[in-house]
């Protein structure tokens, strides 16, 4: 299965992706987690990417479509994947249809987690990351036993730079410019379903699991 998570920074992407990804056996590709391994590594792409994410822009396509498309084509990804956090633009979206036209498949589906701007600032602004399996946690919805230790491998917490509050009002004016866009672009091509992504959880990954089975998973 080749699906898409869409949905405002905070929505739940990366935490959905985590279950839904196990769920249809694919790889999990999140552009956010590879541009932050990049920068911890220091690498001529990681300091390319720092100072867009830093401020809550998004790293220009042209940088970002190359990553993905030397991602796609690793073995793992050739039955199925999810994208967290890609595409994040029109233009993004137009490359990934033509990558995939190119070798003979699509898109099966679109899931959109639809989640109201004061939720997500409270989703954000208590985000806290695994260092080591980054694993997401939230200091209020979902705390680890020990405060900034993660339950799964003891490792060190930490809150993302672009976490932080002018940061975050940045984001979600980016969203709504250029990503929102993605939501008829998916629409008009038959793909695009949406769910409520509020309340707990687990009650959201059953409502998501739900609605793909209708695009043939499960
Ligand atoms: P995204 O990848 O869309 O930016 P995340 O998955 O990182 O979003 O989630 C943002 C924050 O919201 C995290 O701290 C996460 O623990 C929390 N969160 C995720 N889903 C829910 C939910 N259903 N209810 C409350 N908090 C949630
Ligand atoms: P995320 O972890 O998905 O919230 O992404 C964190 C940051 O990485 C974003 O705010 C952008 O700066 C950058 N980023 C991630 N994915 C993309 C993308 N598809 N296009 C451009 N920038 C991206």
């Amino acid at each position: 299965m080749r699906l898409v998570l869409v949905g405002p920074p905070g929505a739940g992407k990366g935490t959905q992706a985590q279950f839904i990804a196990e769920h249809a056996s694919v790889p999990k590709i999140s552009t956010g987690d590879i541009f932050r391994a990049n920068v911890s590594k220091g690498t001529p792409l990681g300091v390319q990417a720092k100072a867009y994410m830093d401020r809550g822009d998004l790293v220009p396509d042209d940088v970002t479509i190359e990553m993905v498309k030397l991602r796609l084509r690793e073995n793992d990804a050739s039955p199925g994947f999810l994208l967290d956090g890609f595409p994040r633009t029109v233009p993004q979206a137009e490359v990934l249809d033509d990558v995939l036209r190119e070798s003979g498949t699509k898109l099966d589906v679109v899931l959109e987690l639809v989640v109201d701007d004061d939720e997500v600032i409270r989703r954000l602004s208590g985000r806290r990351t695994c260092r080591t399996c980054n694993h997401i946690w939230h200091v209020d919805f979902d705390p680890p036993e020990v405060p900034g230790v993660c339950d799964i491998d003891d490792g060190e917490l930490f809150q993302r730079d672009d976490d932080q509050a002018e940061t975050i009002a940045n984001r979600l004016t980016v969203y709504a410019g250029s990503t929102a866009p993605l939501v008829a672009y998916y629409a008009s091509r038959g793909v695009l379903v949406g769910i409520d992504a509020t309340g707990p959880v687990d009650d959201v990954t059953l409502r998501a699991i739900d609605a793909l089975r209708s695009f043939g998973d499960g």
